[in-house]
């Protein structure tokens, strides 16, 4: 009891201290002076891409979760947990990419004591859509919403927004940069629309290893089938694979895609049971390349995306 005493008084000591500090303390948000850039942190490529694009020299960003690692079940290094604490932003996608409340993503949050009001999911304003588990339920967040670019644009959007909350000096320029990116966004849903009518409404199955593209499929009106629904569950089971042989079986499948960051083998087995060919090229879904490789920002990955799709389903 003495104990519980004692830190409570400690615990108040502290906020009388921060009140007293104002500004200068940390756990207060602060605005860097003259050209010094706003530190953000992001979670994974494709929101550091974003927040390089919107940003530009006003901010510097320093990304967790890089190319070719599973956002899902990251453990954050010595230099992600200083640049957490020192960061004036962070941005996370949310829809439990980052494993949720419970996840990697908000015990490092935690740990590093960053305030609420410093931290912004990106899809909140994303209606979910869920996973279906073995028994038929649909409780499962799944996390793959930025894979269509409406919902690219909500995210660009609010982290626009954040950008200027938290850089209020900088806000003109940071619209500016912001509303621009945003434009660009739009055309690509533009595009989306445009080269999914010009393919064969028949040929409308996209079919992938994970269940990533179940926003876009829905969205822009294509089947979707896949051997498993989320890559931290079992991946590639006889009986996932003997599902989409079945589905292959009653429906007219031109082409199988094989994403970027898959184990290749269950989907082989699929195409040498079936005879549909595996695309010639790579999808990409949880990730953009690193610097200098062809899909090595959003915008690219999108174009790249919907390239690929089109032109695999209209041969
Ligand atoms: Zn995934």
């Amino acid at each position: 009891m003495k104990k519980l005493v004692t830190w409570i008084g400690l615990s108040l000591l502290s906020v009388f201290l921060l009140a007293a500090c104002g500004d200068e303390g940390k756990s207060e948000s602060k605005e860097p002076k003259g050209d010094e850039p706003l530190k953000v942190v992001t979670s994974f490529t494709i929101i550091a891409d974003m927040a390089r694009e919107i940003g530009g020299d006003l901010v510097e960003v320093h990304n967790l979760v890089p190319t070719g690692t599973d956002p899902h079940e990251y453990e954050p290094l010595p230099a992600d947990i200083k640049a957490a604490t020192d960061a004036d932003v962070l941005f996370y996608n949310g829809l439990n990419l980052e494993g949720g409340k419970d996840g990697w993503f908000y015990k490092m949050i935690h740990t590093v004591n960053q305030k609420e009001e410093n931290i912004f999911s990106l899809t909140e304003r994303v209606e979910p859509m869920y996973l279906t588990d073995e028994d038929g339920r649909e409780e499962e967040i799944n996390p793959h919403a930025f894979i269509d670019p409406s919902v690219g644009v909500k995210m660009a959007e609010d982290m626009r927004d954040a950008l200027m909350k938290k850089h209020p000096s900088k806000s003109e320029e940071i619209q500016k940069r912001g509303d621009a990116y945003v434009q660009r966004l739009k055309e690509i849903v533009n595009e989306y629309e445009e080269r999914i009518n010009d393919i064969p409404e028949k040929k409308r199955v996209l079919v992938t290893s994970e269940r990533a593209f179940q926003y876009m499929t829905s969205r822009y009106g294509i089947k979707e089938a896949f051997i498993w629904e989320i890559d931290t569950e079992e991946n590639g089971s006889p009986t996932q694979i003997k599902n989409l042989i079945t589905f292959i079986k009653e429906h007219e499948v031109p082409v199988l895609f094989m994403e970027s960051n898959v184990d290749p083998r269950p989907m082989e087995t699929v195409s040498n049971e079936t005879g549909v060919r595996i695309a010639n090229k790579k999808i990409y879904s949880d990730e953009i390349g690193s610097p200098g490789d062809e899909v090595d920002t959003y915008v690219k990955y999108l174009y790249y995306n919907i390239n690929l799709i089109h032109d695999e389903l209209s041969k």
